[in-house]
């Protein structure tokens, strides 16, 4: 990296830095200086140091990193590890890096699911939702009329149609828990949708059999759903069905979180909190590569957080305010580890100045090169805050004109958000083709890039740390 030997020695002559490519030539930003024990501490995040941890998290032996899973396992083991050397403490019980949870994985299985005519053949079938018990049925299966008054009555399973330009996934997912709660108050048991064998919303129906849920109460239909391929039931409604019982297991999750406390005896009680999610999608029920590595989402996030760790963790002298580093389990489900943090606070959620929740920074858009953007912009100045000392890097955060306000509800930050924190998340990336597909893979990665970032992220939150800056809402 050039920066370091640039920057050194234009910071121990005293020289203030500007960088002419940048324009601010007519309204120079204010910058903040960094000590040389400062400067130590960031010149540990390397180009190096981080094309190791995030080969690691996003390699394929770590399965995914799906909640639950064994990669996931293993991922938040490391990062306990990885926070352990940087001289963080455990913010969980007795001193532990975990933060555990329990959790119910539904299975939903096809396995034993039936559906015959009246002349014994079976018809191609899915079932996408269950019930904690098996359902056994025989006689004439109606087609539900969507327009039909509310005191149609049935006595068992009906069919529902699903117009053509509904085929696609997730299925109208509202619509359908609508349908189902209608239905179910309507005296049905179950719901058979058709859909056609060739269509997307088959493809996803029959690969899809795994949910998760923290509240075994919330249900995600209020009736188990069953596809069957289109045509299959035209003519034919007399139906025997057989609809196996969910097998439901449960384990214990885990938020990873350590803590470095303030070195002023005042300030120590206030805490920066620095977040990433550390689960992603797992594996793929079938195809060449399974394994959703999400390097960028959210390894980079994660590997950011823990180089921040590290970069704290070395200072002589502890920053005043705490800073504490979190990685969440089941982002990709809804936000469930964050939101399980912020409900069962291990810090009060009162003496957090602020959230940093880092996303997806390892492939910049064109033209974006060395930049983050902010989500939430409008919502707090703790973008201005973080630009006053990350500025001195080159590295600067801005208004993204569609996402920073698209996306502040899209991760975990909003969990704090909800609780009042002033809480948003770094970008410094694209939604690029990779998003959300097993080829997420770390070598696409842009590391030098990742790697200014990250730095910018310490030099733009160390006066926040240090307690010389302190944001405010908007
Ligand atoms: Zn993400």
């Amino acid at each position: 990296m050039t920066m370091k030997l640039s920057l050194l020695p234009v910071y121990l002559l005293g020289v203030s830095l500007f960088f002419p490519t940048r324009g601010w030539a007519e309204a120079p930003p204010q910058l903040v200086d960094l000590s040389p024990n400062e400067y130590a501490a960031l010149e540990r995040i390397s180009v190096n140091a981080v094309a190791g941890t995030i080969s690691f998290l996003a390699a394929d032996e770590l399965e995914g990193r799906g909640t639950p899973s064994r990669g996931l396992k293993i991922a938040t083991a490391y990062a306990a590890s990885r926070l352990r050397a940087a001289g963080a403490t455990g913010l969980g019980p007795a001193g532990s890096f975990y933060l555990e949870s329990s959790l119910e994985v539904v299975h939903t299985s096809s396995h034993g699911l039936t559906v015959r005519g009246q002349d014994g053949a079976g018809f191609r079938s899915s079932l996408i939702d269950g019930r904690d018990a098996s359902l056994e049925f025989q006689g004439e299966v109606p087609r539900a009329n969507t327009k039909t008054a509310a005191q149609q009555r049935y006595a068992g399973p009906v069919l529902l149609p699903v117009g053509e330009e509904d085929q696609t996934w997730p299925p109208p997912t509202p619509w359908l828990r609508r349908e189902a709660n209608r239905l179910q108050q309507q005296g049905a048991t179950a719901i058979l949708l058709e859909a056609s064998s060739n269509s997307t919303f088959w493809n996803l129906a029959t690969t899809r059999q795994q949910t998760v849920r923290v509240d075994r109460s919330r249900d995600r239909y209020a009736l188990p759903i069953v596809v069957v391929e289109v045509g299959s039931l035209t003519d034919n409604h007399l139906l025997e069905l057989s609809i196996p019982a969910n097998i439901v297991e449960s384990t214990t999750v885990r938020n990873v979180a350590g803590i470095i406390r303030g070195s002023d005896s005042v300030l120590a009680d206030e805490a920066v909190l620095f977040t990433a999610h550390i689960d992603h999608l797992g594996l793929t029920a079938s195809g060449e590569d399974r394994v959703y590595n999400g390097a960028d989402d959210d390894a980079t996030g994660v590997t950011a957080v823990l180089g921040l760790a590290d970069a704290y963790g070395s200072l002589e002298t502890a920053p005043r305010r705490s800073v504490i580093f979190t990685l969440f389990w089941g982002e990709e489900l809804g936000l469930l580890g964050s939101k399980q943090f912020a409900q069962a606070p291990p810090w009060p959620l009162d003496k957090i100045i602020a959230n940093i929740n880092i996303e997806m920074i390892g492939r910049p858009e064109a033209e974006a090169e060395n930049k983050m953007w902010m989500t939430g912009w409008e919502a707090s100045d703790l973008g201005e805050l973080m630009n006053a000392g990350s500025r001195r890097l080159a590295v600067e955060t801005f208004q993204h004109p569609s996402y920073s306000a698209r996306l502040y509800r899209a991760s975990d930050n909003f969990s704090f958000v909800q609780q009042g924190v002033i809480a948003h998340s770094f970008s410094a990336g694209s939604l690029h083709d990779d998003y959300h597909q097993p080829s997420d893979e770390w070598e696409k990665l842009n590391l030098p890039h990742m790697t200014q970032v990250m730095r910018g992220l310490f030099a733009g939150s160390l006066p926040l740390a240090q307690g010389e800056v302190t944001p405010s809402k908007r």
